[in-house]
């Protein structure tokens, strides 16, 4: 059984768009997905109850091997890394596409991916990805059980559950609420340095320089802009009667 584990490199601390590029400045300190975290883990889970082998794979910068790193010391077996200068500016659907190419070279027979990226937050490639490689899709998995051939999950609704069970290969975007992530060990730290990594550009996964990028992608942004301000905003600062203030401009609208 082979699982492949979709994990994104994020910008850390304070979002900041580049004017210029008109996109998500990416130059600063990163850090793995912490959405991204609960996949690993499950996989590893997995890997726990039968013999799985499981695989890490990205497609980011160059920096996103550290990610890559500490997915691996948590105990993944081996990383695949998709870095290429020709990849900068792609959108979902060019992501969608050099992810499913890096997926199909696997052939795995699940493939995890955490529920959003902290810096999209779009929750989606994984419908995207599971769309191209003609895979059944569940979202918002909170219990996943592997079966003969097939997979059983619990997916979170806004009113309970549903249990849906799907043949493999297919694709799982697990809630965060699947579990507790581990924290890498020291051992899985020092082992990870050992463990197969493999670094590929888009050529390599068969993706052509159209189909990536700027050139690949569909979105074209125009213009970026502050959000309107809010005129009637009302700022109370907590100088121990901001629960009466509170009241007091609920009752004045007439809200309570
Ligand atoms: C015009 C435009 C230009 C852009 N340019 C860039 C750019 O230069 N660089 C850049 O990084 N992004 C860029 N983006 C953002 C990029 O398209 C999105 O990050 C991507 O489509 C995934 O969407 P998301 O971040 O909302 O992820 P979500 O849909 O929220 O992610 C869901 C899950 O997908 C997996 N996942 C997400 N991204 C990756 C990844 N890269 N590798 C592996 N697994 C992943 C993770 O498991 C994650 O939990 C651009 C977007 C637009 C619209």
């Amino acid at each position: 059984m082979k699982i492949a584990v979709c994990v994104k490199h994020v910008p850390e601390g304070q979002s900041r768009l580049d004017p210029a590029s008109k996109r998500l400045d990416r130059s600063g300190e990163g850090a793995l997905n912490h959405f991204d975290a609960n996949a690993v883990e499950e996989a590893l889970r997995l890997k726990g109850e039968s013999d799985t082998e499981v695989v890490v794979v990205s497609l980011g910068p160059a920096k996103a091997a550290d990610s890559l790193r500490k997915a691996l010391a948590m105990g993944a077996d081996r990383a695949v890394l998709v870095s290429d200068d020709g990849a900068v500016g792609s959108d979902l659907v060019a992501t969608s596409k050099a992810l499913a190419k890096a997926l199909e070279r696997e052939s795995a027979d699940l493939v995890l991916f955490g529920q959003q990226a902290s810096d999209g937050d779009g929750a989606v490639l994984w419908a995207a990805v599971a769309e191209r490689l003609h895979r059944p899709v569940v979202s918002q998995v909170t219990e996943l059980t592997l079966q003969d051939g097939s997979l059983r999950v619990k997916r979170q609704t806004e009113f309970g559950y549903d249990v849906i069970e799907a043949p493999l290969p297919a694709v799982i975007a697990v809630s965060d609420a699947i579990n507790e992530p581990r924290y890498p060990s020291l051992k899985g730290i020092m082992g990870a340095k050992k463990k197969p990594f493999e670094t590929l550009s888009l050529a390599d996964i068969g993706v052509d320089a159209g189909e990536a990028g700027e050139a690949g992608s569909k979105t074209e942004v125009l213009a970026l802009g502050e959000p309107p301000s809010r005129g009637d905003a009302r700022k109370i600062e907590d100088d121990g009667s901001a629960a009466q203030q509170i009241f007091d401009f609920l009752a004045e609208k007439r809200l309570v």
